[in-house]
């Protein structure tokens, strides 16, 4: 069992008894009983913040229940939110390249996001995806926390500043993590890199540049992995 997820699941269970409104949190829908079927399902009803209420349906992490690495991104994307499944879209590309590039094959990791509902905001037909607040990313976490329970990787995976929000428990900067080992509530070995969504709203030549280096980020991975 991984030790640093059950506690961190605990502790941001919202309180009960002594008075005071609970805050609402997706704890309160993780089921007892852990499987990726079971929390699935059970994730599918969360009311756990108000973002699902102008979202499609809830967006849960793919992959084997035995991988090695998890990879958490920040939130369903407007195609993700349509079809149901993480990483669809045009970060989705982004990452599967670099992920090919770099050796490790998407279907061997386990993907998932800090968030699992679309927020977004009108814009015309558009819908443009909102950056979730600190306290909806820690009402989402015990999510993620029985996500890592589960499945017990070696790695969890930060892509971008709001997956390490919900890892460490408090903002961090990307470029004091990025490239790096750290031990975090939610993992012994977490590794921050940045989001492909990044790359994706770049334009050349910086996009070539950064994608190259997100590529970099992907083969140290690797070769920690390899260890
Ligand atoms: S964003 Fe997370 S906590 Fe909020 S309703 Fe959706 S699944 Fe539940």
């Amino acid at each position: 069992m991984n030790e640093r997820a059950r506690i961190d699941t605990e502790k941001r269970a919202p309180k009960r008894g002594g008075g005071e409104s609970p805050a609402r949190s997706a704890a309160d829908f993780v089921p007892a009983r852990l499987s990726i079927k079971s929390l699935r399902t059970a994730a599918a009803g969360c009311t756990g913040c108000d973002l699902y209420k102008r979202a499609t349906q809830t967006v849960f992490g793919e992959g084997p229940s035995n991988a090695t690495i998890v990879l958490v991104g920040e939130q369903p994307g407007d195609q993700e939110d349509r079809s149901g499944h993480p990483f669809v879209g045009p970060a989705g590309r982004v990452l599967e390249r670099a992920l090919t590039e770099a050796g490790i094959p998407r279907h061997a990791v386990y993907i998932t996001n800090a968030v699992k509902h679309f927020k977004w905001v009108a814009r015309g037909k558009r819908r443009l995806h909102q950056r979730p607040r600190e306290g909806e990313i820690d009402a989402c976490t015990p999510w993620l926390a029985a996500e890592l329970r589960l499945i017990e990787p070696r790695f969890l995976v930060c892509l971008g500043v709001t997956a390490a929000r919900a890892a460490f428990g408090h903002s961090v900067r990307l470029k004091d993590h990025r490239g790096k080992l750290t031990a975090t509530p939610l993992s012994p070995n977490t590794f921050v890199t940045i989001h492909p969504s990044a790359v994706v709203r770049l334009r050349e030549p910086e996009r070539t540049r950064e994608y190259a280096l997100f590529v970099a980020d992907l083969n140290g991975l690797r070769d920690l992995a390899a260890r």
